[in-house]
């Protein structure tokens, strides 16, 4: 990690939770000039799974400015394993990069999502005491609506879950929806995960200003620091 990224990291005015600095009060730190090491195991015992939505043959939503969401999902993804890092949360990533090996198998577009999808389910799945944050953007037909947005799965703790993600993320991505929602039966990973889930719609790449912003690695710094703060309150 850069020594610029932790620069803009504290330009970026983040605000760490109250339970996160609640977190910090138990670290240890024994080696003068290093960063604080948080003791394991990390928060709850769960283990973080970053899934920066879409990649490889399938780029998601395209932006106003003609970027794949796949791309904004997974620079904020990296960016929130960095900084759960820092706070001791093990994370595991269910993508690292837009290149996606695909078996010989999976031959056509829908192959290949269908493919991928399952075999995110099965890490989640195979996980013991996972967490599940996926990682989206937004789109509507009109340029209007921008904000955040937060999804919770069927399974225990997610619903109270997404009202912390959701209320924390509207601080920094206001929009219409005040309190989380429910996903569509229509999206496989967050209908066939046992652990708690939730899927965060960042923002609208369909709204030219907030495009803008979710490009910009500060905001997607602030966004990263924010979805990780959100997460040390609802394990702590
Ligand atoms: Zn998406």
């Amino acid at each position: 990690m850069k020594k610029t990224f932790w620069i803009r990291l504290a330009l970026a005015g983040i605000i760490v939770s109250a339970a996160a600095a609640a977190a910090l009060a138990g670290a240890v730190n024994k080696t003068p000039g290093m960063a604080v090491f948080i003791d394991r195991p990390t928060r709850g015992g769960h283990i973080l799974i970053l899934d920066p939505g879409h990649g490889g043959a399938d780029g998601g939503a395209v932006s106003v400015t003609n970027t794949p969401e796949s791309r904004i999902n997974l620079d904020i993804a990296l960016r929130a394993r960095e900084l759960a890092s820092f706070f001791g949360v093990d994370t595991v990533m269910t993508r690292e990069s837009e290149d996606i090996a695909y078996p010989d198998s999976a031959g056509t577009i829908r192959a290949k999502k269908v493919w991928d999808t399952k075999g995110r389910t099965e890490l989640v799945n195979s996980v013991d005491n996972a967490f599940l944050i996926s990682i989206h953007q937004n789109k509507f037909t009109s340029a209007k609506p921008s904000g955040s947005q937060v999804f919770y799965a069927p399974t225990e703790k997610s619903r109270e879950a997404a009202d912390i993600f959701q209320s924390k993320l509207l601080a920094l991505a206001p929009g219409n929806r005040q309190n989380a929602t429910q996903i569509p039966d229509s999206v496989y990973i967050m209908n066939h995960v046992d652990c708690p889930a939730v899927l965060i719609e960042c923002g609208f790449i369909s709204n030219i200003v907030e495009a803008k912003k979710l490009e910009d690695p500060e905001y997607q710094t602030a966004l990263a620091a924010t979805i990780v703060g959100a997460y040390l309150e609802c394990v702590s």
